[in-house]
């Protein structure tokens, strides 16, 4: 096995990725610009998200937000709903947080080196680098999942790329390899390499330009490196939905801080560590939330639906709820609901689980 000190100044390694990269990359819109707001926007909607899935919510928001001040100056509501079906919404708070930043405490330019982008909120190490690399040719390496697969098979590293220790270990080999007069296209050549010929599973090994120097291929270790350990097994938990409904509207809370999904909107909750929920439960949490339950209109049978994120899965069942009279003024209060037409409810950033609900519901 080599180590990385052992591994240095490889001119092979750039001069065979520079060649591969003009004849095999993807033509995506973010490759055209240096403009590091659209640079920056692209890397937090790829981020842990596929280029097919990402490409047409990269497409709405630089269309309507095409300055960081448009993105800035929009409602949070707005900007979650645009994000509404890629998942890890903290991302989509974050950019909205950091376009404010942005154009608070830098007069709407975005900072030019690696250094002053990793002081905007949640701009991490890997974003910094892209942004610097790519807008303004700072010799930073980018390491995201990609450029850890193939340092790792590369040049047989064996370091856990989920340690946080692992990590400077592939920068330290990383900024070694990346050449000076090309740190932009390197950068993005490696993680296209990685995305397209040495993937996670059956990389493209017989047409690699990198096969006679690649420590995996000539060791029979592709299938086993980058060394990568197995993350907990996620914990489920069981959501009981009221769905409260009088005449023409449904009541929606927005979802607090300190758990999945903030800032959405979803339904009252009653959260069990059981699947089921008892006609008493039910009964006892519309009361506890100031409603009347109208007996002849409680609807059958409550929808199942699962929701799988990174670290928890959620098993969601939805109790219709039909009401008497509208909830008190108290109790909305006391509850954080509010009312909404089912028009008003798809203006709303929603979770998924909750959009596909309404969706199978009432459309
Ligand atoms: S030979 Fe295979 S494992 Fe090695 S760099 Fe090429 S594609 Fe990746």
């Amino acid at each position: 096995m080599t180590s990385p000190s052992s591994t240095l100044a490889h001119p092979y390694f750039a001069k065979a990725l520079l060649e591969w990269y003009p004849r095999h990359r993807r033509d995506l819109p973010w490759r055209h610009t240096r403009d590091p707001y659209a640079i920056w926007l692209s890397e937090v909607i790829l981020q842990q998200t596929r280029v097919k899935q990402g490409l047409p919510y990269y497409l709405t928001y630089i269309s309507t937000y095409p300055t960081v001040q448009d993105l800035a100056a929009a409602p949070e509501d707005e900007v979650l709903r645009h994000w509404q079906g890629l998942g890890y919404y903290s991302r989509a708070r974050n950019m909205h947080h950091t376009a404010q930043q942005v154009v608070a405490e830098y007069g709407g330019r975005f900072p030019e080196t690696y250094a002053e982008l990793l002081k905007l909120r949640g701009v991490g190490q890997y974003t910094a680098a892209a942004i610097a690399s790519f807008a303004f040719d700072e010799k930073v390496a980018v390491l995201d999942g990609n450029v850890f697969r193939v340092l790792a098979r590369v040049f047989g590293l064996t370091q856990d790329i989920a340690a946080p220790a692992s990590r400077r270990v592939f920068q330290v080999l990383a900024d070694q390899l990346i050449p000076a007069e090309a740190p932009a296209e390197f950068n993005q050549a490696i993680m296209e390499f990685g995305a397209i010929q040495c993937t996670p599973v059956n990389p493209d090994c017989l047409f690699c330009p990198l096969q006679n120097q690649c420590y995996a291929f000539q060791h029979g270790m592709v299938n086993e490196l980058p060394v990568k350990s197995k993350a907990k097994a996620a914990r489920t938990r069981h959501f009981h939905y009221l769905v409260l409904r009088h005449a023409d509207t449904v009541y929606m809370r927005k979802r607090g801080p300190k758990d999945i999904w903030e800032g959405l909107y979803d339904f009252a909750l009653t959260e069990k560590d059981v699947a089921d929920l008892s006609a008493v439960e039910l009964l006892h949490a519309v009361e506890a939330l100031g409603g009347q339950l109208s007996t002849t209109r409680v609807e059958e049978p409550v929808q199942a639906m699962r929701h799988v994120l990174s670290h928890q899965k959620v098993e969601a069942k939805f109790h219709l709820v039909w009401l008497h009279a509208p909830l008190p003024a108290a109790a909305l209060k006391a509850s954080g609901l509010t009312a909404f037409t089912l028009l008003e409810t798809n203006a709303l950033p929603k979770p998924i689980l909750i959009a596909n609900y309404l969706d199978k519901s009432w459309k």
